[in-house]
């Protein structure tokens, strides 16, 4: 089976595991601030809080940023369960914006459309999560525009977009947003096994979120509310968990970062073979790329131009062949969880028009020329069978 997406794992990174393994620190060393140093400077960002997921990191930054019950946050149906899941979480109500034709990532028209009529009914959110999807920035400067107009914080969910670039900016610049949230789950651009980092540019968020990943725990001198502390004083000054990194983790992390930009550059070289070969036909459309924006290329998704029922023949057919093809994704909107809330089909018809048509195809960096060949040949010849 060729899979979606797979880690690529390298004698360099067993051994700085290893090295981790054999010395004094297994969590909380030197490894995981070094590894926020290093995204963070790698981005452009000022400050990196590191933590056990991407999940932990949006939970920690929607906390940070006031989120709780009678607050709400909207997202993309078009995502992964997190990205709404971290608003359910803290007790804030859960909307969504329907996404765009094109990159499939939040529409800001309909993002303009729906703010205007929830100012009327006093229903503004508190927070947007735009979604990278596939690694694809969305339209970062409109939406901060709406946000400065409408008085809501942004979180980028960046989890599929770590090393793409936006109006010259790397993503995890928080240039137009006020927390961006990465994920180094093995299939995502670089992994830590576990592990997620929320970067921001506000001092006082990135140390409210430090607090939060760890009990809501602090030793800094400075913070304390006791003077003369002893040695051995600590104080609890908000109720946080335990959402850390570990150095073993960060180890690997730190290590796949020095080789991202091979990372990117091989899922770039996929990309153009997939385009290149499936250019001209008419049962199937390819991904695009806008302007100004390069995608880390986290997805390679084609749309098949036909009834569901085409799609359900053709994924089965590709997993016959052992493509382990996937579909990004069920619109969350549509998960019993939130169907139970109100949701429910034709609520946002972009989305799940699309979700009904997508098939993500396998795209990684130790793909071999074989396997892009074998992928194209493949899908090639069931998609001209559909004609
Ligand atoms: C993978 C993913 C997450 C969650 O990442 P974890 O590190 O697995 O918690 C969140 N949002 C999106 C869009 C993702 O793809």
């Amino acid at each position: 089976m060729i899979p979606y997406g797979r880690q690529s794992i390298s004698d360099a990174d067993i051994e700085a595991v290893v090295n981790i393994l054999k010395s004094d620190w297994l969590t909380q060393g030197p490894t995981v601030p070094a590894f926020e140093k290093a995204v963070a400077e790698r981005c452009g960002a000022k400050h990196a809080v590191a933590v056990n997921s991407a999940t932990s990191a949006l939970e920690i930054a929607c906390q940070a940023l006031g989120l709780g019950p009678g607050k709400r946050l909207w997202t993309v149906p078009n995502t992964f369960v997190a990205s709404a899941n971290c608003g359910a979480r803290c007790g804030a109500t859960i909307d969504f914006v329907d996404i765009t034709p094109d990159t499939h990532n939040l529409c800001v028209d309909s993002l303009a459309q729906k703010l205007a009529s929830a100012q009327i009914s006093n229903e503004l959110p508190d927070i947007v999560v735009p979604v990278h999807f596939a690694g694809h920035s969305c339209d970062m400067e409109a939406i901060a525009t709406l946000a400065k107009k409408y008085k809501f914080k942004v979180i980028e969910d960046a989890a599929h977009a770590i090393g793409g670039t936006h109006a010259d900016r790397h993503v995890g610049a928080c240039q137009w947003s006020d927390i961006t949230v990465f994920s180094f789950h093995p299939v995502k651009i670089i992994t830590a096994a576990e592990g997620g980092m929320a970067l921001t540019n506000n001092p006082d968020l990135a140390y409210d979120m430090e607090l939060r990943r760890s009990h809501g725990i602090t030793k800094a001198p400075l913070r304390l509310h006791k003077p003369d502390a002893e040695p051995w004083h600590y104080e609890q000054h908000m109720l946080g968990a335990n959402y850390r990194l570990t150095d073993i983790h960060a180890a690997l992390a730190l290590s796949q970062l020095t080789r991202i930009d091979n990372f990117l550059s091989r899922r770039r070289e996929i990309v153009n073979a997939y385009n290149e070969a499936f250019a001209g036909m008419n049962t199937i459309s390819t991904p695009v790329e806008r302007p100004g924006t390069q995608s880390a290329w986290h997805l390679y998704v084609i749309e098949v131009n036909a009834e569901t029922d085409k799609r359900r023949s053709l994924f089965d057919h590709f997993r016959s062949k052992n493509l382990g093809v996937q579909i990004h994704y069920i619109p969350v909107h549509l998960q019993p969880y939130y169907r139970e809330l109100g949701f429910n089909e034709g609520d946002f018809p972009i989305a799940e028009t699309y979700a009904g048509r997508a098939i993500s195809l396998p795209i990684f960096p130790a793909m071999s020329n074989d396997d892009v060949a074998q992928v194209i040949e493949i899908v090639k010849s069931a998609c001209d069978d559909l004609n």
